[in-house]
């Protein structure tokens, strides 16, 4: 199944949490659903939907891998930053199927990493029965 995600700025995070759970098909009562994101400048974690703590991701992204910084990707299309921010943030997660229901912590949201936004993102959801 596939999820279709618009962000609105450049580097912008979108809780993805109740979208996954609408695609797990609901004769999967336990398993593992698998969050995949095909897109080289975009990630997806796992972690607390804070406003504050949204904010501090973008900060420390910005500050781990600063944008322009003489980038060879950069002569290509000035997106270095965004493919390196990426990578560190990882292109899955994977979440175990409960019950029926994703089985995240109390805190824990499914947050969509957008690193070269504004743009329309897919998100690609599998989930595997036991
Ligand atoms: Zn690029």
């Amino acid at each position: 199944m596939t999820i279709e995600v618009r962000t609105g700025e450049r580097v912008d995070v979108v809780d993805v949490t109740s979208r996954v759970e609408g695609a797990v098909p609901d004769e999967t009562r336990h398993g593992i659903c698998t969050v995949y994101v095909p897109h080289t400048t975009a990630g997806v974690v796992v972690n607390e939907r804070e406003e504050r703590l949204l904010s501090d991701v973008e900060n420390a992204l910005e500050r781990l891998v600063p944008r322009g910084e003489g980038y060879e990707h950069d002569a290509i299309d000035d997106n270095a930053d965004a493919h390196l921010r990426a990578m560190l943030l990882g292109e899955s997660v994977t979440v175990p199927i409960v019950d029926g229901n994703l089985a995240l912590g109390t805190w824990q949201s499914i947050l969509f990493v957008e690193c070269d936004g504004p743009r329309t993102r897919r998100i690609r959801v599998a989930t595997v029965p036991r």
